[in-house]
């Protein structure tokens, strides 16, 4: 979602550290006035003599360190007294951590063959210290899966950025087929799929896990187009290679290379966040073009005038509101006859579309075999690709030890997103603690049990028997209001690592918060999420929990009640599975040549709770207890 969710926080969100930060100040002012004036006698003699300039001087210098004291202040208490400060994310001192990968390295510390021993423990702690935080899964990847990705890892290693391979696909593109020495078939064999970098970030998570998924499932490399943020964010998942895409500079391989060359000014590497439903050069756009031509069985292919040859690259335009063209991208002969040969693959989307590729009937058979659990891909494919890069990592493991470990004995996450701006937080926060009370996840009483199992606890008879004893509630929302009434409400300590106040664009302090709450959330015993948020299903992934998932509606609805929640609503319901919702499936069958109806589609194919037109896998045997 695109949504904003500007919620209003409480104007007097400070108010609990008044005294002490008075204080504070006051003595701050007087040693950073002595200090002052110490410094500037000592060197800026003319001033001695000249007391009204010295004294304008010293009050300026003073009220300056006292807004920077103010706001170092503000900040330091983000989210209250167990908020998440910005120096948090500082990694710790890597001291005595040796550069080399750990020797004594357990197939848990590996997520069972999920992950390679080749990075040092220095340069992504969190890959080998994850499986310490959250919960062991009965989902295990499968061989086939652990084979393909070694494959995968060992083709970005071939053609990655810094290869020959990928400097040659790189003059290939630029040349867009005019340079008849570049033109052949030499032998590479490298293909690329570029991920655009659309929406927050974790709509962005789940699109770059899909396009993995695709680029293993089409024998491409995956480049991803995250610009600072994503390298911020995350260790590189590859041993021996990089997943980011080179920036524009450097995209014809040198600065220079513009000026010499002014075809690489015009790579489409250079523009990527121009594409969009109406380039030329879109999936759906060349179908209507005359850039293909079908045969009387409705095979298409690329046509005559292109020599039947595919162009230099495609750019796939997945986003959500797409058109029936470019949903056609869903069928296996487009796969098959115009994609599969295209060197370059430039796609957009703000999707997990992954349920749609198991609809393609020419990679279903390869998905099975990687995923006999079909409703643990994100499980898998996020546990492999997103590592929290070291600053990251800190603040989730400091936050987690001060605030959560130990501190109950049992953790229940809330995710609360608004999208629509005239819902009113009093039902979202009576929706939730409804939730919370019809779902027994927080009545103090000593001897009731309770199902907090989900998908991803070793034992399900000790889990459905533990006892309710302690519960901590960790809230996540951009307002600190929610957290703020649940700790008057509940007998249950509430925490709340930030409250950023609106979603914000391009600001990687804000991206660093957002990914520290959802792997934060990722490690509770059980998760209530708001439907419709990407942010939520990648926690609920990440933990491999089914969520109890309370009704939104999106931002563009006219009532936030449109689609659901009627008074006989539940104020919150189990989701089937951890998988995250495709919210744009294509109903239409290629083969039938009309649209079908989704449910039901494979087997383990059904709606979502939470977006009645949107598509997740769910476990076979699972797959009709919605
Ligand atoms: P979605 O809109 O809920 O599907 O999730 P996205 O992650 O794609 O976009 C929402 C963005 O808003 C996040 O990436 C964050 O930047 C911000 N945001 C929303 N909810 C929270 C929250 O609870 N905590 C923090 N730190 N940021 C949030």
């Amino acid at each position: 979602m695109d949504a904003h969710g500007r919620v209003a926080g409480r104007p007097n969100k400070h108010h609990h550290r008044s005294s002490s930060s008075s204080a504070f100040f006051s003595k701050a002012a007087e040693n950073l006035e002595a200090a002052v004036a110490g410094t500037m006698w000592r060197w800026w003699p003319v001033l001695r003599g000249c007391a009204t300039t010295r004294r304008a001087l010293l009050t300026v210098g003073v009220a300056a360190a006292l807004l920077a004291a103010a706001v170092i202040v503000l900040n330091a208490g983000e989210g209250g007294p167990n908020g998440m400060p910005d120096s948090l994310f500082f990694p710790a001192d890597a001291q005595g951590v040796e550069d080399i990968p750990p020797w004594n390295l357990t197939a848990a510390h590996l997520l069972d063959g999920l992950l390679t021993p080749e990075f040092s423990h220095r340069s992504c702690r969190s890959r080998y210290e994850f499986a310490h935080y959250y919960k062991k899964s009965p989902h295990k990847p499968s061989p086939y899966l652990i084979a393909k990705l070694r494959k995968q890892e060992a083709l970005q290693r071939r053609c990655g950025p810094g290869t020959a391979a990928h400097e040659k696909a790189l003059r290939r593109l630029e040349s867009s087929g005019g340079d008849d020495d570049l033109d052949g078939n030499d032998g590479d064999d490298c293909r690329y799929l570029v991920y655009i970098s659309y929406r927050g970030l974790s709509n962005r998570m789940l699109a770059i896990a899909s396009a993995f998924l695709y680029a293993v499932l089409t024998d491409r490399v995956l480049l991803v187009d995250g610009g600072k943020d994503v390298a911020d964010l995350f260790c590189e998942p590859f041993p021996g290679a990089t997943w980011l895409l080179p920036p524009p500079s450097s995209a014809g391989g040198w600065w220079w290379s513009s000026w010499w060359s002014p075809s690489s000014s015009s790579s489409p590497l250079n523009r990527l966040q121009s594409f969009d439903q109406d380039s030329k050069e879109s999936l759906g756009n060349m179908l209507q073009s005359g850039a293909t031509v079908s045969d009387e069985t409705g095979n298409v292919t690329w046509s005559s005038e292109e020599k039947n040859t595919p162009p230099a690259y495609v750019y796939l335009h997945l986003a959500g509101g797409y058109g029936y063209h470019d949903k056609l991208f869903f069928c296996g002969a487009h796969q098959r006859l115009l994609l599969r040969d295209v060197p370059w693959l430039l796609m957009r989307t703000d999707n997990y579309i992954v349920p749609g590729l198991f609809l393609i009937p020419t990679f279903r058979a390869e998905l099975e075999a990687m995923f006999p659990d079909k409703d643990a891909v994100f499980y898998l494919l996020g546990r492999y690709l997103f590592h929290p890069s070291n600053a990251v990592w800190h603040a989730v493991t400091a936050y987690h030890r001060a605030h959560l470990a130990g501190a109950a004995d049992r953790v229940v996450g809330v995710q609360i997103r608004v999208f629509h701006k005239k819902q009113p937080r009093q039902l979202v926060l009576d929706q939730a603690l409804s939730c919370l009370r019809n779902e027994k996840l927080i009545i103090p009483a000593e001897t009731e049990t309770i199902n907090i199992a989900g998908n991803a606890t070793s034992s399900p008879s000790s889990s459905s028997k533990k006892k309710k004893n302690k519960v901590v509630v960790l809230v996540t929302s951009l307002s600190s209001w929610y957290s703020e009434r649940m700790r008057e409400e509940l007998g249950s300590e509430v925490r709340q690592p930030s409250h950023e106040g609106r979603q914000r664009w391009r600001d990687a302090a804000h991206d660093r918060r957002a990914l520290s709450e959802m792997l934060l959330l990722g490690t509770c015993d059980a998760l209530v999420t708001s439907g419709f948020s990407t942010f939520g299903y990648v926690a609920q992934g990440l933990a491999g929990l089914r969520p109890w998932v309370m009704h939104r509606s999106p931002m563009w609805a006219h009532d936030w009640r449109e689609d659901g929640l009627g008074p006989d609503e539940p104020p919150c319901r189990r989701v089937a599975s951890v998988e995250p919702c495709f919210h744009s499936p294509s109903a239409y069958d290629c083969d039938a040549g009309r649209d079908v109806e989704l449910d039901g589609a494979a087997p383990y194919v059904r709606r979502c709770v939470d977006v009645s037109w949107g598509i997740k896998l769910v476990n076979q045997s699972s797959s009709s207890s919605q």
